[in-house]
């Protein structure tokens, strides 16, 4: 069993491989939803934290940069390979840190943060970069270089699947890494740290812990740091977008969704109701990606409704270290009470409560005082209802009714954000007009969160400025330089 998810836990940052707390000594308690009890501290870094990890990280950059892809490549698959091993440990600090069920940090979670390494690992020792050849007259070919220290900042939702999301492509382009995890999910990306410190030289990877302010911002605006790639909400990457703007420098922002899920009345009505409430409360309904808006057609809209309430009701919240549970906390007791705050707002606004909208009456013992919240469904929401429009990031979604294809994409492209959608119907040609007519980065057809790595991941609108996944993000980590030759006379 892992020290570090059952006993109390102070823990460091991490940079240029050794662990070390904030300057001045300042810490942030961490606390455990399920329980609301504290469980040990993290270091409140701030300015003096983030210029040694940028010194060390600058450091240990040419080093780095200068490696072949395939000893890059080996180096991570190591770290892959010893996250995998203690497997185990990692999905229980993940559970412990953020209240979601230890069976999905087990099977989702940390396996596809070793996915995400062992991903990008095999692409350092692939990435290639493109020549342009004109017979005769010249030869262009295109240098893609590191482009030095990245700046990343994860959100809490999804810790280490995230965080690595990041880390693993820059350090497999040959960047060096300044990395700021959630003040609220701290652990795992100082257990990541430890085990790094061991397979990868000093500097490479540097975690610095804090909040938002002062020690995300302090990555965000250092000199040092060529580039940021930021998840978050809306609000925070927009000032990112703009800080960076102002020093000219890169920066990736995944951001918010509020994303439709639309089934048509030919679509497989079980299937996609079963997906439903899969899209709409995974993780608590605490993923970008959830289909928190569900559109369905008239005439199966009875059918559906009624799949998506007893599905809401059968998943009772438990406690996430119990093995069978499948609906955990939330992730702080703030956000539970932001939660219940849109619900409560909705209703004011005429919607009316189909399943859940309240807390648990009865939870386990160990639990009780938990950020706990029912799988809730509202209907009867107008479109410019702040429940539609908002990005709530928590177990309450929304269902509407539309008659036509046309009326359907309407709605589903009527909120800021621009994420994901999923459509479900049999019609091959509906399925290719609405996957064109959406406005989303990520269009799933009689499917959610169906994943391959090597696609392009992001949004339009409010829901972020670029892509990441596969060649785009060793793009993003990369500079590219033309260099063409003269072969003419
Ligand atoms: P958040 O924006 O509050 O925080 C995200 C990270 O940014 C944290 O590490 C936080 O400490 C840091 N931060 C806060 N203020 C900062 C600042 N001024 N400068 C630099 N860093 C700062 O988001 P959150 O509440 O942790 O996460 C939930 C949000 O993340 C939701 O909006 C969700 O949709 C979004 N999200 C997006 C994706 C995606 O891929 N598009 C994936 C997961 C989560």
């Amino acid at each position: 069993m892992n020290s570090l998810a059952t006993a109390r836990t102070d823990l460091a940052n991490w940079i240029g491989g050794q662990p070390r707390p904030a300057t001045g000594g300042a810490t942030i308690g961490n606390i455990d939803p399920a329980t609301g009890e504290t469980i040990g501290t993290i270091p409140a870094s701030g300015t003096a934290d983030v210029d040694a990890a940028v010194d060390a990280a600058t450091g240990a950059f040419d080093a780095w940069a200068s490696l072949d892809g395939e000893a890059r490549c080996d180096m991570l698959m190591k770290l892959a390979g010893a996250v995998e091993a203690d497997l185990d440990a990692f999905a229980r600090a993940e559970s412990l840190d953020s209240g979601k069920p230890i069976s999905v940090a087990r099977t989702i979670d940390i396996p596809r943060a070793v996915r995400n390494l062992r991903f990008f690992a095999t692409a350092a020792a692939q990435f290639a970069s493109e020549s342009h050849d004109v017979p005769g007259s010249m030869l262009g070919y295109t240098l893609r270089r590191p482009k030095g220290v990245i700046g990343a900042i994860s959100p809490w939702n999804l810790p280490l699947y995230l965080l690595t999301w990041k880390i693993a492509p820059a350090l497999a382009a040959g960047c060096t890494v300044v990395a700021k995890p959630s003040e609220l999910t701290p652990t795992t990306a100082s257990m990541l740290a430890e085990k790094a410190a061991r397979v990868l030289p000093p500097g490479v990877l540097n975690i610095v812990h804090g909040y938002g302010e002062p020690a995300g911002a302090s990555i965000v605006q250092h000199s040092g740091i060529a580039a940021v790639t930021f998840t978050g909400s809306t609000k925070v990457g927009r000032w990112i977008g703009k800080s960076c703007g102002e020093s000219l420098k890169p920066c990736s922002l995944e951001l918010g969704g509020k994303n439709a899920f639309v089934v048509f009345d030919d679509a497989d009505i079980e299937k996609a109701s079963a997906t439903a409430i899969r899209a709409a409360f995974s993780n608590q309904g605490q993923i970008c990606l959830c289909g928190s808006r569900v559109l369905v057609q008239a005439s199966v809209y009875d059918k559906v409704v009624a799949a998506l309430v007893e599905g809401a009701k059968n998943l009772k919240p438990g406690d996430p270290f119990e093995g069978d549970t499948r609906f955990g906390a939330l992730v702080s007791h703030d956000h539970r009470d932001k939660v219940a705050g849109y619900v409560e707002r909705a209703v004011g606004d005429g919607a009316r409560v189909l399943a859940g909208g309240s807390r648990p009456e009865s939870l386990p013992d160990r639990v009780k005082h938990g950020a706990f919240y029912l799988p809730t469904v509202l209907d009867n929401v107008r479109q410019d209802c702040q429940i539609i429009q908002e990005e709530v990031f928590g177990p309450a979604c929304t269902v509407q009714k539309f008659e036509t294809e046309e009326e359907a994409i309407a709605l589903a492209n009527d909120t800021p954000y621009g994420l994901a959608a999923s459509v479900w119907t049999r019609d091959l040609a509906r399925a290719h007009r609405a996957s064109a007519a959406l406005q989303a980065g990520i269009i799933w057809v009689n499917c959610w969160m169906l994943r391959d790595l090597r696609t392009p991941f992001g949004g339009v609108k409010q829901s972020g400025v670029g892509r990441e996944g596969g060649w785009e993000a060793m793009r993003f980590f990369t500079e590219p330089k033309s260099v063409t030759i003269n072969m003419g006379e």
